[in-house]
């Protein structure tokens, strides 16, 4: 009984010292541990210098600053400011600086209670700064700099309740990510009869400065719930660029024809300022003419719904197709129209007109206009990426892609509008 009360009593003594021993000897060993690592750490750095051993100033500019009144503040001199002044003549505007923007000053000496700038910062942008450097004496160094841009990839889902770009501030993300969203699925979802229910999840990157957004790199992949249907957007390298295919390898792109009609020539090109023939007077052109025959029929550019179809002053019979939230195609001057109405849905290459010289037109012709986001772009230089699905030889290395990305996807939770004003 003794001896094993004795056993006891010795094990847990072992026990209790050896605890000791070893957090004794935690506490001994780890600090010049932790010490080796802090060495081996890289100092703060910003700007491209080292922090330690400076002051350092930040401020924002004011109404009514320039950028010599600043440094004048912080001991530049006047001698200085005009050797600036003259050196950046044109890469460094010194009177382009805007009210709010910061700067920051380092400075390691003071002179009469002015802190002396060594470095002057001024940033011009939220991925730029210019860097003024007083280090040496003899020479003033002036460069701009650009920031290091992060790519962080982020989620995101929601269901439609009222609009996309509803759900999207809804749900907390920015706006500009319903825009890039609705750009993949352009071709494949109607956004202008997305119904309440209908949901979507995509990857997409996001680009940061020193931790603040600072704008949206673009959608990677995901998946669109709209007319019962999941449709997909999947990112596939397949010549030189990165295109959206669906499941089954087909590109998530239509095709524009290069020209909506044959033609003789192109008889005036895009131009953001031209003599106009009747009004004798230099006028933007935002479209291309093309010569063509009274009657040459004009063929839908692409698919679409005819939204336009009337007649105007200037435009005479014209026919406008919207082919999908991104891209409208408008056709003017036209002897009389084709088939089909407005909310008619039209397929590449059917005829909606033919070509004529109604409204200020001189002669027979096509007056062509491609808008991209409201925007009038210049038909004969507009190249819609390829649209041809994954050739056979690329369809393995698709497969692996596409199962990568669905996988990545489907894990995504769907998140539901979060009620903000409940009643
Ligand atoms: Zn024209």
């Amino acid at each position: 009984m003794k001896k094993s009360r004795i056993i006891i009593i010795s094990v847990i003594a072992i026990i209790i010292i050896t605890t000791i021993i070893y957090y004794v000897s935690l506490k001994f060993y780890a600090e010049p541990l932790i010490e080796e690592e802090v060495i081996e750490e890289k100092l703060p750095e910003k700007y491209g210098e080292i922090l330690d051993g400076w002051e350092i100033y930040i401020d924002t500019v004011r109404k009514g600053d320039y950028l010599g009144t600043i440094m004048n503040r912080y001991g530049i001199t006047a001698q200085q400011i005009d050797k600036i002044a003259k050196m950046s003549h044109d890469t460094f505007n010194t009177t382009m600086i805007n009210v709010g923007r910061p700067f920051v000053v380092f400075s390691d000496t003071v002179i009469n209670d002015v802190p002396v700038a060594k470095i002057f910062i001024y940033e011009n942008s939220r991925i730029s700064y210019t860097k003024y450097d007083f280090r040496n004496s003899d020479t003033i160094l002036v460069e701009k700099h650009e920031k290091h841009i992060d790519t962080v990839t982020n989620e995101a889902s929601g269901i439609i309740k009222y609009s996309l770009w509803q759900t999207m501030i809804d749900n907390g993300y920015n706006w500009d990510l319903a825009l890039a969203l609705s750009q993949t699925f352009a071709w494949t979802v109607d956004f202008y009869s997305l119904q309440p229910g209908d949901w979507f999840k995509i990857v997409f990157d996001e680009l940061y400065v020193e931790d603040i957004r600072v704008g949206l790199a673009g959608v990677k992949a995901g998946v669109f719930y709209h007319g019962g249907k999941e449709l997909w957007a999947i990112p596939f390298k397949q010549d030189i660029a990165v295109c959206f295919f669906d499941t089954l390898g087909n590109s998530m792109r239509k095709t524009f024809l290069k020209a909506p009609l044959e033609y003789t020539r192109v008889s005036s090109r895009y131009s953001t300022s031209r003599m106009h023939p009747i009004f004798n007077q230099a006028r933007e052109h935002l479209a291309v003419d093309f010569a063509a025959p009274m009657g040459t029929p004009i063929f839908a550019a692409s698919d679409g719904t005819i939204v336009g179809r009337a007649y105007g002053t200037g435009a005479g019979y014209y026919i406008t197709i919207r082919h999908n939230s991104v891209y409208t195609t408008v056709y003017m001057h036209l002897s009389k129209f084709g088939k089909y109405n407005i909310g008619e849905y039209v397929s590449q290459g059917d005829i909606i007109g033919y070509v004529g010289s109604t409204g200020w037109s001189t002669g027979p012709h096509l007056h062509y206009e491609i808008h991209e986001n409201g925007r009038k772009i210049d038909p004969l230089s507009f190249e819609p990426p390829p649209a041809e699905p994954v050739d056979s030889a690329n369809i393995e290395r698709f497969q692996i892609e596409k199962r990568k990305w669905i996988d990545w996807v489907k894990n995504i939770e769907l998140k539901s509008v979060v009620e903000s004003d409940k009643e």
